[in-house]
């Protein structure tokens, strides 16, 4: 495999986007990965399909003692620490300003900027010494939304494009030790949920309905991605031998957002 030997962290690695590249990872030769998860129930999971490839730590991403502990546990399982893909995130539903309270805003702003940004920074901060230490890199999972309008409402697209200015200046600040990359993944089947500040922590994106449908036929490749169509991506990024020139580069993994038809 491409990873030979390599050890990860995933943050929101128990589901979706996130598992995929576990199980990919581990696929492509991983020594090990570590995995962090928002709630003990989804470490069961992991552990009996995964073994002894995986040390699960339970935690809040928004947590900067949480990040160390996710981090300090991979390390002390697996010896070292190659690869952090930043993953775990909340969407917003399409929530429009208007439709919310300013103190609703003020509410979901911090919710889903502190999972979809302030987790990514303290993730990258905890891992930093380790990953310069392998020479090794960050993944973040960004979005459609980190480029485009119309994915989200205006907190979630927020959140996605301040992504593409943290990879850009990571990038920037880790040269030549560290490289610095993302994955935008578009439209994915998965129980992506919304932020708690707007009720909605236990709906999931894959149960809107007619979601699938919608993205498919919206995207110029006509079909909805699901989580495994991303994980390559990952592998590329995360891969020394295939991709050791590539640092501050997002890859697109979205059937094609750039150039959707007018309606
Ligand atoms: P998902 O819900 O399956 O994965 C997100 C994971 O993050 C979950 O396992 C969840 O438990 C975890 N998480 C959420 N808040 C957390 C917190 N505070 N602390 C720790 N863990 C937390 O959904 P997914 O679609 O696989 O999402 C993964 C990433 O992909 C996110 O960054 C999301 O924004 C991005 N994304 C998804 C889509 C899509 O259509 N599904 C599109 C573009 C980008």
């Amino acid at each position: 495999g491409w990873l030979n030997g390599y050890v990860a962290l995933v943050t929101g690695g128990a589901s979706g986007i996130g598992r995929a590249v576990v199980k990919r990872f581990i696929a492509e030769g991983c020594a090990g990965v570590g995995v962090m998860v928002r709630s003990a129930d989804q470490a069961d999971g992991l552990v009996a399909e995964f073994g002894d490839k995986v040390v699960v730590s339970v935690g809040d991403v928004r947590s900067p003692a949480d990040n160390v502990a996710a981090v300090e546990a991979t390390v002390a399982r697996f010896g070292k620490l190659d690869t952090l893909v930043g993953n775990a995130g909340v969407w917003d539903f399409f929530a429009k300003l208007e439709r919310m309270s300013t103190e609703q805003v003020a509410e979901s702003f911090d919710e889903i900027f502190g999972v979809n940004v302030k987790g990514y920074v303290l993730a990258a901060s905890a891992a930093a010494a380790h990953l310069r230490a392998s020479g090794g890199s960050m993944i973040f999972t960004l979005s459609n939304s980190a480029f485009y309008a119309g994915g989200g409402g205006p907190l979630y697209v927020a959140s996605k494009h301040a992504g593409v200015g943290l990879i850009k200046q990571l990038a920037y600040e880790f040269a030549p030790d560290v490289r610095v990359n993302g994955v935008a993944p578009g439209g994915t089947v998965t129980p992506l949920r919304g932020p708690a500040s707007l009720g909605k922590q236990e709906k999931r994106l894959s149960e809107i309905p007619g979601f699938e449908d919608s993205v498919a036929n919206a995207m110029p490749l006509k079909f909805i991605a699901q989580p495994e169509d991303h994980t390559g991506h990952y592998v590329l990024l995360a891969s020394k031998a295939n991709s050791r020139a590539t640092t501050a580069a997002i890859l697109q993994s979205d059937c094609g957002w750039e150039i959707r038809p007018m309606r």
